[in-house]
């Protein structure tokens, strides 16, 4: 290179902009650029003749013996991109974006590298990755972004089992202005529609637009489903004031639908579609308003919904668990056997009674999991009785529609009975009524199939449902249990002593035990006894006891107990 020429490459060099180093074959630096000099914080001085190593974070090197030697074949033209760590004089590491070529003089080969800080072309595809996240009207979050963000807080939330909500607000008549005052009004209306949302949020919450004026919030990590309800709340609150667009003032109002993970929907697509169906039932309610997503219209009151909530980790948390109440024989008054009925206290709730709660685990399909529960611990009960040697009674299992409805459930039955080898004639299932109702054939088909493995069927709580006695021919049950609400004016009510005794007769005519349940006084006692009634169930005799109490009653020679009821008839 004569004197021209090399300022020539110079002036080329310098002008690039880019950083750029030449290496020799020996892999000495011969020259660096003033960009080189500023990025890496070498003078051109300090780095002549080092190794060009000094440029690059040590872990890296890999490639550069590979490249150097590259550069001693003729082949070599092509420059080649890389990616790599720059180390800067202070020791500090930069991303590289790097260009290798080979530039050959008189015969002598030398490596060139341009480097280029490639921290700015992150941020670039970060920007672009950004605004594809984004709805340009507002600003805020794409429809695509919204789903990728449930996703992953969905992830987190099951993980840390959190409730996660999802709120799905649309303008009601927003077409309104759109056609009146034009598009671009709308548009500016739309931008502060979102700006006021956003300030009814909270740090964390995500806001979307999905399409015209159909906002959607995403409130991560609910402390109680009343949370939705606040944000809900304070953004129709908020919308209450005008908006001030090109000097008018606009009102609007907005009709929103919550949905709630994981109580009322399990994953992102559940989440947007309920609290969809949620907001037009809110229109549908007149607009202006909030309306949570339920599964059946039943869950409609926040009770339900902090229920089901607080449900979810009560079987987990070992907040349940069993009581038993006493059955008796009517004709001696000894003890017969025990209904085990579900109790539930929680930590802070206290005692929230089965009425509550079991119709709310029935709508959501949790009762399979307390069903489950309740037929392992009834079990396990009768087993720990059986190997303590006591009297062994009975126990009766409620069992709601739902649970009975679902394919596994004989399944689970039966493999329960034989995982606690007890002795499967000690468990009888209760049943309600509504089981002759629908699918006939299938639940008769069940029924056997429980039945041939010597476990007890009762249609429970009859008489307050079709109270077919021709389909009752047709179930393979062994007992009735007459519905609490007869035998309470079974003194009283000359009707209902009417069906009771017509529903004992009937019931022996089809071979059928009765047993009557709520039985609170000696009256009604005497009464059923008299209709040839063959168990009692009530106050009267027992409320619920817990296992502690119901294992001393087997314990202490539980027949005499009830005897003084007798002795009073007789007296
Ligand atoms: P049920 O099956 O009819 O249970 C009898 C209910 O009557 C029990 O209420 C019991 O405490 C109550 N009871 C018993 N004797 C008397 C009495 O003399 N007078 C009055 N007034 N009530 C009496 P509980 O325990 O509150 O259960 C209510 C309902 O919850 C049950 O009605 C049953 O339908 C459901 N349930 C309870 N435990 C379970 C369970 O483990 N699984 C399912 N699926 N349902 C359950
Ligand atoms: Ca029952
Ligand atoms: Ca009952």
């Amino acid at each position: 290179m004569d004197f021209q020429e090399q300022n020539i490459s110079q002036a080329i060099l310098e002008n690039l902009g880019e950083a750029v180093i030449v290496v020799d074959v020996n892999s000495r630096i011969q020259f660096i650029n003033q960009a080189a000099e500023k990025l890496f914080g070498y003078s051109l001085q300090e780095a002549v003749g080092k190794n060009f190593k000094i440029f690059f974070h040590e872990p890296l090197l890999g490639w550069h013996q590979e490249y150097l030697d590259i550069l001693q074949s003729e082949s070599f033209r092509k420059p080649v991109l890389r990616e790599s760590t720059g180390m800067r004089r202070d020791g500090t590491t930069l991303p590289l974006d790097l260009i290798l070529s080979k530039m050959t003089t008189q015969n002598v080969s030398f490596l060139i590298i341009s480097a280029r800080n490639a921290l700015k072309r992150k941020t670039i595809t970060e920007q672009v990755k950004y605004q594809a996240s984004r709805d340009p009207l507002t600003g805020l979050a794409s429809k695509e972004f919204f789903i990728e963000r449930i996703n992953t807080i969905l992830n987190a939330a099951k993980k840390a089992n959190q409730m996660v909500g999802v709120v799905c607000c649309n303008l009601d008549r927003f077409s309104l202005i759109n056609n009146t005052l034009g598009r671009n009004i709308g548009d500016e209306f739309l931008e502060k529609v979102g700006k006021r949302i956003k300030n009814c949020s909270r740090e964390g919450d995500v806001i979307s637009r999905f399409a015209g004026d159909e906002f959607y919030v995403l409130l991560p990590y609910l402390k109680s489903p009343n949370d939705s309800v606040g944000f809900s709340n304070r953004l129709i609150d908020s919308l209450r004031y005008p908006f001030i667009v090109e000097e008018r003032e606009l009102y609007i109002t907005a009709s929103l639908g919550i949905s709630i993970f994981p109580t009322l929907a399990s994953d992102s697509d559940s989440l947007i579609s309920n609290a969809n169906l949620a907001m037009r039932e809110a229109k549908k309610n007149g607009r202006n308003g909030w309306k949570l997503f339920s599964i059946e219209s039943n869950i409609k009151t926040l009770d339900s919904l902090m229920i089901y909530s607080q449900l979810h980790g009560a079987v987990k948390r070992k907040e349940l668990f069993l009581n038993f109440q006493p059955i008796v024989d009517a004709r001696n008054l000894t003890l017969k056997g025990a209904e085990a009925l579900v109790r539930w206290t929680h930590p802070e709730l206290g005692k929230i009674p089965p009425s509550d709660f079991i119709p709310v685990a029935e709508e959501t399909g949790f009762i399979d999991a307390i069903g489950k529960f309740v037929m392992m611990s009834a079990c396990a009960q009768i087993k720990a009785w059986q190997d303590q040697k006591l009297p062994t009674t009975p126990i009766s299992v409620n069992v709601s529609t739902p649970q009975f409805k679902s394919e596994k459930f004989v399944d689970i039955v039966c493999e329960i009975l034989e995982s606690s080898e007890m002795n499967p004639e000690l468990l009888h299932l209760e049943v309600t009524e509504s089981l002759m109702m629908e699918n006939v054939e299938e639940s008769i088909a069940k029924l056997k199939r429980l039945r041939e493995y010597g476990i007890k069927l009762c249609i429970d709580d009859f008489g307050t449902g079709y109270s077919s006695f021709q389909y009752l021919k047709r179930f393979p049950v062994d007992i009735l249990k007459i519905d609490q609400s007869f035998v309470r004016d079974v003194v009283s009510s000359a009707g209902d002593a009417t069906i009771v005794s017509a529903m004992i007769d009937i019931a022996h005519r089809l071979r059928l035990e009765t047993t009557a349940e709520g039985v609170e006084n000696r009256e009604q006692m005497l009464f059923l006894r008299e209709q040839g009634c063959d168990y009692l169930q009530g106050y009267l005799f027992d409320r619920p006891k817990t296992s502690e109490e119901f294992t001393q009653l087997l314990t202490d020679h539980y027949s005499d107990r009830w005897k003084s009821l007798l002795q009073k008839e007789a007296s």
